[in-house]
């Protein structure tokens, strides 16, 4: 029976691996199982940080131990051993069961779902095992700043600036594709719909107020009221104004 995992059920099956990761490098792996969350994909983390000896000890397997060669990188030489890299696999509905078929589509979007995982992975800025040339590492995802392993055996690591560029990196994805709620999506409607009808309001008013031309009957005050240089502008007031001027200059305040 298929039961529904939340993000945080399906993290926590990733908690131990990501812990062993260079924490902006783990972030980035965490957005990565998010994002792919709410496409559908489930991305289970099965390889983190390997230390030295258990890189030997895996580079030794179908070498000078039984089973299949699995890298070509000892000790040192595997970006595994400096916490910059990871191995994903998809998990299955059953909650259980990993899978390293790149062909599957679980959420049956059309798309395989490995390739959506690998899809994201690089909109956040991560290198991708499959695009190697010479060993395609389907499951390898690495983010090393252009540091080779040489460089980091000699000690060399990520600076400031390129760790803040990666985080600023995440964050503007984030703001960029959040989705709007429903609520919120109700809300903007209602205020786009509160807009347009003020703004046809607005024009009414204009309208009402300023008027085409001076009317005839307020004529004779205008011309008074600018000769007197009481007012400036005639043209395009309002009723009220010429109402109100024409009032003045019958009462012989206004005199031309
Ligand atoms: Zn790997």
């Amino acid at each position: 029976m298929a039961r529904m995992l939340t993000l945080e059920q399906l993290k926590k099956k990733s908690e131990k691996r990501l812990n062993g990761l260079h924490p902006v490098f783990k972030l980035v792996m965490e957005k990565l199982i998010d994002r792919c969350y709410a496409r559908g994909v489930w991305v289970l983390i099965t390889q983190g940080l390997r230390t030295y000896a258990e890189q030997d000890a895996l580079y030794a397997q179908g070498r000078t131990k039984p089973g299949q060669v699995v890298t070509k990188a000892r000790g040192g030489y595997s970006n595994h051993n400096f916490r910059l890299a990871a191995d994903f696999a998809l998990l299955l509905r059953d909650g259980r069961t990993v899978s390293w078929d790149t062909l599957r589509d679980d959420d049956k979007d059309s798309l395989p779902d490995w390739s959506e995982v690998v899809e994201e992975a690089k909109k956040l800025g991560l290198e991708w095992g499959g695009d190697w040339r010479s060993f395609k590492d389907m499951p390898h995802l690495q983010m090393v700043f252009g540091i080779t392993t040489a460089q980091f055996r000699a000690g060399k690591r990520p600076t400031q600036a390129q760790l803040d560029a990666v985080l600023a990196k995440i964050n503007s994805l984030e703001t960029e594709d959040e989705p709007m709620t429903e609520a919120e999506k109700k809300a903007l409607e209602a205020l786009q719909a509160t807009a347009k009808q003020q703004s046809a309001t607005i024009e009414e008013l204009k309208k009402y107020n300023a008027m085409p031309e001076i009317p005839a009957w307020a004529k004779d005050a205008c011309v008074a009221a600018k000769a007197a240089g009481i007012v400036e502008k005639t043209v395009g007031r309002s009723y009220d104004f010429y109402s109100l001027l024409t009032v003045l200059y019958r009462s012989g305040l206004v005199k031309g």
